[in-house]
């Protein structure tokens, strides 16, 4: 005997499903994940319909009427971790055992229907994995694209943080003397001179972006010479 089939099947009542597992506002995660699909695919909002109802986008027979529950359930099993929510394989497929699967919020980014693909030198992928890839933080590139950059280059070229520098490049007060190892095996670092000569290593992301103008002494001399000079 199936154990979420409870004892009181013949007693049909909304509040009272055989499974047990909606009863008295303790809906188990699949129940819900269960009663959103169906509710968005009859849905006639149109944000809704615009990507379920009106793209013929449905749930199968077998998920419906009086055993729809139990079905989902013995079909798709429980959801294996917390991360996970249900994903159609083929987006302009609609809802049946054979087009769904329990995925990532990753996973399913990689699938949408709205997610570029980006092609360079050949090799498609998505906008994720081509940020994965190349460790771009997918801002950066979302950024790039919006200000009119080439998909392929805004995928491919080094962000700021791992921009290479020149000795002798000047930014603010610093100069560039040398590369210094990555900071936490990420950020790109760079052993500088202040002009007032002291040395220090400086992110090479704080001295392109503007955010590191001097060494912390001349910093600190600039503040207060700025306040004599307001209280004159
Ligand atoms: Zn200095």
């Amino acid at each position: 005997m199936n154990p979420l089939v409870c004892a009181d099947i013949g007693i049909k009542h909304p509040k009272h499903w055989k499974h047990g597992e909606s009863n008295n506002g303790k809906e188990t995660t699949e129940y819900r994940t269960w009663s959103s699909i169906k509710e968005r695919c009859r849905s006639n909002l149109p944000h809704q319909a615009r990507w379920y109802k009106s793209r013929g986008i449905k749930v199968c027979e077998r998920w419906l009427g009086e055993d729809g529950y139990v079905n989902f359930l013995s079909d798709m099993g429980r959801r294996p971790k917390d991360k996970h929510s249900i994903d159609r394989i083929d987006s302009a497929k609609g809802y049946s055992p054979e087009n769904c699967r329990w995925a990532t919020w990753t996973e399913q980014q990689n699938n949408r229907s709205n997610t570029p693909r980006i092609t360079v030198d050949g090799v498609t992928k998505s906008l994720m994995d081509w940020c994965r890839q190349n460790g771009l933080p997918i801002t950066t590139v979302h950024n790039r694209i919006r200000g009119g950059w080439e998909p392929a280059r805004a995928v491919t070229e080094p962000s700021h943080k791992r921009r290479q520098l020149k000795g002798g490049e000047k930014f603010g007060s610093w100069m560039v003397e040398a590369e210094a190892p990555l900071h936490n095996g990420n950020a790109a670092m760079y052993w500088c001179v202040c002009e007032c000569g002291k040395r220090k290593r400086v992110d090479a992301y704080g001295l392109v972006s503007g955010h590191r103008k001097r060494c912390r002494s001349c910093g600190m001399k600039g503040a207060w010479e700025c306040r004599r000079a307001k209280a004159r």
